[in-house]
């Protein structure tokens, strides 16, 4: 018997949909979303509206005196866990040279790499999920109020109430990290269940902090299931589930409304006439899609999202292609799902991303891991900015924007969002380093074979 996926085989679907063989042959593509709808439609169907995403902003306004207290590095913000917006301009003269492209207007970077507490997008939603359950076990047992200063939670009896319930959380890493890292300041067990991809000092991170963390050998979508079943039998455990959860996307959106603050502050105008264009590595989808999601509320016609996944795992774009979502995965397709962008290794996207993202996302663009490492390099030595591979995924995209879209349509402000990185210990950035300048090396020699 042939096997089939969603129901066609893969020559059929090949037939179908042409790009999909450059897929297949993990080639880097970039896909324009065909199915794109005028804001004001979106509107009409999605389930999630601004005012959860202001919720969310307000339920992060009443804990921030909590986390000034928790971790005082948050201080300077006033517990408001932000990154900064840069301009980038030597390393986007450098993708010019090195791709030989024209990118019109500036280049800027969402620091997220250098966000408070974990280093990595995944403070915004991750963060987010642990605090509202927290609060909500607090409202519950009536121990707490909104109107409450909240860094009363610091104190140790609440430690104590919170060693009774457990959190568990499936990961390829870093939301391991930062759900680990925030659970166990509050008190709670902490249960990560990590992928085969994971790094192992990230393991041993969570371990120092007193978070059990569980090996597997399968892939982050084995990882979360694991976890699920786990919490699953337990009343007193609370599982955060990467591929379903609102509360981390919305974790993710409450992104949209600082960066409007920020880009005022800047007295960068987004309209018609400068449009923004946005890239964000793409694993599993909630961090991508929860700030996209904002980001279309906020500018609506005058923001394009675009996501950006390894060409060995594109799960989020065969979702997109086919229609088909979180009912196929790259392994159905042949693909091996190996990436050194630990963060961005999923071979199963979220369906419910998928399907809220789909008349929203401008399109999808893929990238080969050696140029994730040669963006690494690039962008040490230009700017002094220490990424990790997955992050270095955003910074391809004006390039490939650049390469199939016409110059008009291109104009704008382009902001990379640079995902992770801070946490990296110092050896492991060296040798991802040098690693880049090596591939630079045989980049260069390969492009002047190609020219003889
Ligand atoms: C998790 C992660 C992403 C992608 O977020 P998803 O919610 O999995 O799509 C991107 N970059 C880094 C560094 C990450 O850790």
């Amino acid at each position: 018997m042939v096997q089939t996926i969603a129901g066609k085989q893969v020559a059929e679907w090949v037939k179908a949909l042409p790009l999909l063989d450059e897929v297949i042959a993990t080639r880097e593509v970039y896909w324009n979303n065909p199915n794109q709808l005028p804001v004001d439609e979106m509107g009409k169907n999605a389930k999630l509206t601004m005012s959860d995403v202001m919720q969310a902003e307000q339920r992060l306004r009443r804990f921030a005196p909590y986390l000034t207290v928790a971790f005082p590095e948050t201080k300077i913000t006033d517990g408001i866990i932000e990154s900064a917006l840069k301009k980038i301009p030597a390393m986007k003269k450098q993708l010019e040279q090195r791709f030989k492209v024209n990118i019109p207007g500036d280049l800027w970077l969402k620091c997220d790499n250098d966000l408070p507490i974990s280093g990595s997008i995944k403070a915004r939603g991750g963060i987010y999920e642990v605090l509202k359950h927290a609060e909500s076990l607090l409202f519950e047992n009536q121990f707490l109020q909104e109107t409450d200063d909240y860094s009363i939670i610091a104190e140790p009896k609440f430690k104590s109430f919170f060693s009774s319930y457990s959190i568990v959380v499936g990961s390829t890493g870093n939301l391991g990290l930062s759900i680990g890292i925030m659970s166990a300041k509050l008190g709670f067990q902490a249960t990560v269940h990590m992928s085969a991809d994971a790094k192992q000092w990230k393991k041993e991170m969570l371990r120092d902090q007193g978070v059990n963390v569980v090996e597997h050998v399968a892939d982050y979508s084995k990882a979360v299931e694991e976890g699920r079943a786990q919490a699953g039998a337990d009343p007193n455990s609370y599982f955060i589930d990467d591929e379903h959860s609102e509360d981390l996307f919305l974790g993710y959106a409450v992104a949209a409304l600082r960066l409007k603050e920020q880009l005022n502050k800047k007295e960068i105008r987004i309209n018609k006439a400068n449009p923004l264009h946005v890239y964000l590595p793409c694993g599993v989808g909630g961090g991508p899609g929860g700030v996209a999601f904002g980001l279309k509320l906020v500018f609506g016609e005058n923001v394009h999202c675009y996501f950006a996944e390894p060409t060995h795992s594109p799960c989020m774009l065969l979702g997109m292609i086919t229609g088909e979502h979180n009912n196929v995965s790259v392994q159905d397709f042949g693909i091996d799902n190996k990436t050194a962008a630990d963060g961005l290794a999923v071979g199963r996207a979220s369906g419910f991303v998928g399907r809220l993202m789909e008349p929203l996302l401008s399109g999808i663009y893929t990238v080969e891991d050696a140029i994730l490492y040669e963006l690494l390099a690039d962008i040490a030595d230009l700017e002094g900015i220490q990424l990790e591979p997955s992050a270095l995924a955003s910074l391809y995209g004006p390039v490939q924007a650049a390469r199939v879209r016409d110059v008009t349509k291109h104009q704008g402000t382009h902001i990379a969002w640079a995902t992770g990185g801070s946490m990296v210990p110092q050896d492991t950035m060296l040798m991802d380093y040098q690693k880049g300048k090596k591939q630079q090396v045989l980049s260069i020699r390969k492009d002047a074979r190609s020219a003889d």
